[in-house]
């Protein structure tokens, strides 16, 4: 199948027509802000779901609020645009997007004109069935003063990418990021949890890390309903991550993705443990309407809703 068509500012266009101005900020700086989410194809509905697409579009808000600039779309016509690039695709399978607001202006402090452009694709799972060999990365997660990771932008990622091409240079698959404390912060795209002493623990928001949607699911849903367990919320010590018995990395790209070993300890038996087997395949079920509770996190594509 050909790409998927882009949603940009109204218009369903091919790949090759959605392009951005050189000298725009947004090309220059990465002066964007964006959401990264799943639709999944359930199909015993015949319908494909958006997960959680209102929580992508209020974070959405968020981060151009900090960023102070605006787009000229209501909620409502962003989750129509949504729908229209799934549509109008004609897609019956999983996929991810990108939802991007970016500043079309040349200039460091540009925040007019804007535009926004939807970016469906085909992302395979980050792992299947294995699991990740995790470093420590020796660069600090950005701070909440300097460049704030609760704020999405496309310039925050470099941070990401310094850690993740160091971490493969030393023979690993991902980082996972300490913060300015020293105390542990998340992965590079995806927010960290680990079962330590029987619980399950992830760090706090006020450890510079993003706002997950995944965390909030997990913490609100998915721990406590589904598996009896309470989520703690607590600062985490470099040394826990090395005798914790299980971990995994969370987010709407990495779905649950198991992590086996942290600067070459293993964790628990160096294989996938049982909690995070059972967190994995209730979210997934959860995510693609198997488990039929919280409809109103699944955003029916096909069928006509308001949101
Ligand atoms: N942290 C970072 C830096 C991310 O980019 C992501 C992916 N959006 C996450 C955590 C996970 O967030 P979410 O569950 O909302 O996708």
């Amino acid at each position: 199948m050909a790409d998927f068509k882009i949603w940009m500012n109204g218009r369903l266009v091919p790949q090759e027509q959605a392009v951005l101005p050189v000298n725009s900020a947004a090309v220059f700086y990465a002066t964007n802000v964006f959401e990264g989410l799943r639709a999944y194809w359930n199909e015993r509905d015949g319908e494909m779901y958006g997960f959680r697409l209102a929580d992508h579009l209020t974070r959405l808000r968020e981060s151009m609020k900090m960023m102070r600039f605006t787009v000229p779309y209501s909620d409502d016509d962003l989750f129509e645009a949504v729908r229209t690039v799934l549509s109008g695709n004609e897609v019956r399978e999983d996929v991810h997007m990108h939802l991007v607001a970016y500043v079309a202006a040349p200039g460091l402090d540009a925040t007019t004109p804007t535009g926004l452009y939807i970016n469906p694709r085909k992302r395979p799972r980050v792992m299947e069935g294995n699991g990740l060999k995790c470093c420590v990365s020796s660069w600090t997660r950005t701070s909440d003063n300097a460049i704030p990771i609760r704020l999405k932008s496309g310039s925050n990622y470099q941070n990401g990418r310094l850690a993740t091409l160091q971490a493969r240079a030393d023979g690993y698959d991902q980082p996972i990021f300490l913060n300015r404390h020293g105390q542990v912060a998340e992965g590079s795209g995806a927010t960290f949890f680990m079962v330590r002493k029987g619980r399950i623990v992830t760090p706090t928001t006020s450890s510079d890390i993003l706002e997950s949607i995944t965390r909030t699911t997990l913490i609100e849903y998915v721990c406590p309903e589904v598996l009896g367990m309470d989520v703690v919320e607590r600062s985490i010590d470099r040394t826990e991550l090395y005798v914790a018995e299980e971990a995994f990395f969370c987010g709407s790209g990495y779905e649950v993705t198991p992590i086996l070993s942290i600067d070459r300890f293993p964790l628990g038996k160096g294989e996938v443990g049982p909690v995070t087997k059972r967190i994995s395949s209730a979210y997934l079920d959860l995510v693609r309407g198997v488990d039929r509770k919280h409809p109103e996190w699944r955003t029916p594509t096909y069928k006509k809703v308001t949101l």
